[in-house]
């Protein structure tokens, strides 16, 4: 019997889908249920090797593309993506066991605004004009060349896209590796961008393990590579491209601080740290998972955030009433299974979830912890599951201080009524994205990243266009040249 996700083959090269049976396979598991909804082969040798030429040679004449020729196929390829929004938000579902009533006003089309929004930037990138005199300096912005996007399983339409919107913007080719966990969506914005008019080769989808993402990265025909995962593979791979000199965007965890002054108004608040700790069940790298509550309010606080944890719908994740969903994995729910004892074993107090729900799939119940302390396991490692951690603070200083003590950058909130303490508090937070009363917005037309450990470079906004294109300077002399000699 076929699977329910099937794809015609395993990866899209040159415009077409290819497969190769000799690679390991790879088994696609909707993690509601456990049941294998397609089953895939990781990339051979022979198979990155016809990916990699296919991206250099089709870069050149993209690159010599107007930015407007390339615009206008990234925004049909935005139109036809929300146009497909249901059948693309389900397999979103099927890939990652996010609930459809995430996945179809989030993912797909938050894909289908970076194609629309880096698709109308496209003729508007350009270069300056320098006068010195009767000569003078232009510049011009220009490709980079072959770029390889690699993805985590959390966003996979949405990690896709905001790697290849500004990749292709810019006259790039790209190769993008999903994580073997997600392999299904970027399938689908590869066909859409062929249906869109992107010429063959352009947008490429390679599957595989970590070794072929390796494989790819240390290749000398690639000129980029911009990585959605962990701080620990991102330090490998920033090392790998930096040994061939290759431009980054490393887009990384973290292990975010959200802080809730006494003078906030509490439904806000809770309303902020449910979306900072419970969407996608947790598994988003921006979370703020360290939640600083004032003493004045800790205790309504938590009565409103427990009242309200108690109404999350858990459950099907097709069925558009569900909230929150499994986690992606059988390993990912065990690894926050061992965090939540080990909050219980050092000492935190576990007052809301905290059990992995038995029954099919690898559901885990919305879990708090109040009375955390700043050397507990759960408050330093990124869980990157639905566990939120509550700490008590008495003043401004003392908690930005806290809110710091991190090897990690990401993102942070506050909330006050005090526009001045709001403004002061992000202005100390060391985090490359901030929020002043709410929590995970990520509009297409923001730069999104992290400082510190959380990674370097930004995605969208007019920030990911200096991130995938490169200045050429030329200089023009009107006179005689100078010469000494
Ligand atoms: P991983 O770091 O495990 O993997 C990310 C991707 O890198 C996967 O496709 C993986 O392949 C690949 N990879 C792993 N090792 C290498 C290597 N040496 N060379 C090349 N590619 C490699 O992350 P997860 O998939 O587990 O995702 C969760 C993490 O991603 C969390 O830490 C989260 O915070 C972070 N994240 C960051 C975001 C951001 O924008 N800052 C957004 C979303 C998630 P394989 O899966 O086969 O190992």
């Amino acid at each position: 019997m076929p699977y329910k996700c099937q794809p015609i083959a395993s990866h899209f090269i040159n415009g077409e889908y290819v497969e190769d049976t000799d690679g390991k396979i790879i088994e696609c598991i909707y993690p509601a249920t456990g049941e294998i909804v397609a089953k895939i082969y990781s990339a051979t040798p022979e198979i990155i090797e016809i990916a990699l030429s296919a991206a250099k040679s089709a870069q050149k004449s993209w690159g010599k593309l107007s930015g407007t020729e390339r615009g206008r196929v990234l925004r049909r390829a935005s139109d036809i993506i929300r146009k497909r929004n249901r059948e693309l938000s389900i397999l979103e579902t099927y890939d990652t066991g996010k609930p459809l009533q995430e996945t179809l006003c989030v993912d797909a089309t938050s894909g289908a605004d970076a194609l629309e929004y880096f698709g109308g930037l496209a003729g508007a990138v350009t270069g300056e004009h320098i006068p010195l005199g009767e000569d003078w300096v232009y510049t011009k912005r220009i490709p980079l060349g072959v770029c390889i996007g690699i993805g985590a399983w959390n966003y996979p339409t949405q990690i896709a896209c905001w790697k290849s919107a500004p990749a292709l913007a810019c006259g790039n080719s790209m190769i993008f590796k999903p994580s073997e966990m997600t392999p299904l969506c970027a399938l689908k914005v590869a066909e859409i961008l062929v249906e869109a008019g992107a010429p063959p080769g352009i947008f490429n989808v390679v599957q595989g393990y970590s070794d072929v993402g390796a494989t790819l990265v240390a290749d000398t025909r690639v000129n980029k590579v911009s990585l959605t995962g962990s701080a620990e593979t991102g330090k490998k791979v920033y090392a790998a491209a930096a040994a061939g000199m290759k431009h980054v965007t490393m887009e990384l965890g973290g292990k975010s601080p959200l802080i809730i002054f006494d003078d906030a108004d509490i439904e806000n608040a809770v309303g902020g740290a449910m979306l900072a700790n419970m969407y996608s069940t947790g598994q988003v790298c921006s979370n703020g998972t360290r939640v600083f509550v004032q003493k004045g309010i800790k205790d309504a606080f938590l009565k409103r955030f427990l009242e309200r944890a108690a109404k999350i719908k858990v459950g099907d994740p097709m069925n558009e009433e569900t909230q929150f969903g499994p986690m992606i994995s059988e390993r990912q729910r065990d690894i926050v299974i061992g965090f939540i004892e080990q909050g219980k074993a050092e000492g935190a107090t576990l007052i809301c979830g905290g059990n992995a729900i038995k029954g099919d799939g690898w559901f885990i119940e919305p879990t708090v912890f109040s009375n955390v302390t700043d050397d507990m396991t759960i408050a330093k490692e990124e869980i990157f599951g639905p566990v939120m951690s509550v700490f008590e603070f008495e003043t401004e200083d003392e908690v930005i201080t806290r809110a710091n003590n991190t090897d990690l950058g990401l993102a942070g909130g506050v909330f006050t009524n005090n526009i001045q303490r709001a403004h002061r508090v992000v202005d100390e937070l060391e985090a490359g994205t901030c929020f002043i009363n709410s929590y995970n917005d990520a509009p297409v037309e923001a730069p999104f990243g992290g400082v510190k450990g959380s990674g370097v470079g930004r995605e969208n906004s007019k920030a990911a266009i200096e991130h995938f294109s490169q200045l050429k300077t030329v200089y023009v002399r009107m006179g005689k040249v100078d010469s000494p000699y």
